[in-house]
């Protein structure tokens, strides 16, 4: 059930001031040089367009596809000063983007998306709280400032639950899993690092769902149909579309998506994970504002995949058809999984991309492929 909608319900939002288009040769600088930065670099020279990576790592995957790339930390005031004056508009490709250096750059040229989502996604504990805030619900959390904070979080969760940093966590990486658990907490808080932590209660999911979903300078937004995600030592394994779930669970999906958006005041693609219950309704997990892992199949099985969906929105071009004319599976090739690569060339409708990365190491994400199937109904 791919979707849209075009602007606040359904009427073009009053009062915004919409973006005129950047023409042809117009530059995009893009913060981060990984792989997400090297996908949304190719769809923007595909729309005629030119990037800028701002990036400390040289020759990163983003740089070697893109036209330039400066190489600094992301909150070098000069570096940041440079790139916002040689690009029409900014955007990133990973959530942890300095605050400030958003909003340093948001004073000199437009920045998609919003430092507010980014102010939100780095938070567990900002995020659980704005996703409530409207009406999305998560898993019951608490946070976690000390050995004293954790005992009685794990008391009202019955002992069970999952101890996460609050920030800088991603791929299920700082986390600690407590089941039924009646031991002794003393000294857990410092070996996590002494850092703000927050426990959430445990989930027992039926399956794991994302949803991406775009919204343009003009507020019209569009959704990709959910994938089912796998994830494997807590990286995403496969993503597989449609999802097997029922029509109301997908609704409910993108319409948890589409809230988001508007309540963030967003442009660009945001990538929403999901739990799904038993029942059939939804938990929302984490929301990354970027394009996602989970919608790599996007650019295999749909016209418009979501690197150009957030290239036009950043841009502010109409957002582009989500549907998708074939059903897939979208695998990662995480370190030496990327020696089948040849392999994986001889197979009919099966879309290869890898990230020119030259060093293979455990857990590095090398590429992905997606494999088409016919639609089913
Ligand atoms: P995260 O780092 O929050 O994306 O979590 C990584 C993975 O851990 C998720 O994709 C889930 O498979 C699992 N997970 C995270 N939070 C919970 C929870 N509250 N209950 C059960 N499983 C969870």
């Amino acid at each position: 059930m791919a979707g849209r909608s075009d602007g606040e319900g359904g009427r073009r939002p009053h009062g915004r001031i919409v973006t005129q288009a950047l023409v042809a040769g117009s530059t995009i600088g893009i913060i981060g040089g990984g792989q997400l930065g090297r996908m949304l670099a190719m769809a923007a020279a595909r729309l005629g367009y030119r990037t800028i990576i701002l990036e400390p790592q040289a020759d990163c995957p983003a740089a070697q596809t893109a036209n330039r790339q400066i190489a600094a930390a992301y909150d070098d005031r000069a570096a940041l000063a440079e790139l916002a004056a040689a690009c029409d508009v900014v955007t990133y490709e990973f959530e942890n983007v300095p605050v400030e250096a958003a909003k340093f750059l948001a004073a000199a040229v437009p920045v998609h998306p919003p430092a507010r989502a980014l102010e939100v996604a780095q938070d567990r504990l900002a995020e659980k709280t704005f996703l409530n805030g409207i009406g999305i619900s998560t898993a019951d959390f608490r946070p976690v400032d000390n050995d004293r904070d954790l005992a009685a979080a794990l008391a009202a969760f019955g002992g069970s639950g999952i101890l996460k940093t609050r920030r800088m966590g991603y791929d299920g990486k700082g986390q600690r899993v407590f089941r039924e658990f009646a031991g002794d907490v003393a000294g857990i808080f410092d070996a996590m690092g002494g850092v703000p932590l927050i426990l959430e209660s445990f989930v027992s999911f039926e399956r794991e769902i994302s949803v991406i979903a775009a919204r343009g300078a003009d507020g019209a937004s569009a959704a990709y149909d959910p994938a089912e995600n796998i994830h494997r030592a807590g990286i995403l394994h496969t993503s597989t579309v449609p999802a097997s779930i029922r029509p109301d669970t997908a609704k409910a999906a993108v319409e948890a998506a589409f809230a988001i958006l508007r309540a963030l005041d967003y442009v660009g693609v945001i990538g929403v994970e999901l739990f799904v219950l038993p029942d059939g309704s939804i938990l929302s997990n984490e929301i990354a504002p970027r394009v996602h892992n989970s919608g790599h199949w996007t650019e295999a099985a749909c016209a418009v995949s979501q690197f150009e969906q957030h290239i036009r929105a950043v841009a502010g071009l109409p957002l582009g058809d989500t549907r998708r004319h074939s059903d897939c599976l979208m695998e990662n090739l995480i370190g030496d999984d990327v020696l089948r690569a040849e392999a994986l060339l001889a197979e009919p409708d099966l879309v290869l991309h890898l990230y020119g990365k030259s060093e293979v190491r455990p857990g590095r994400k090398m590429g992905h492929f997606t494999r088409l199937k016919p639609r089913g109904i």
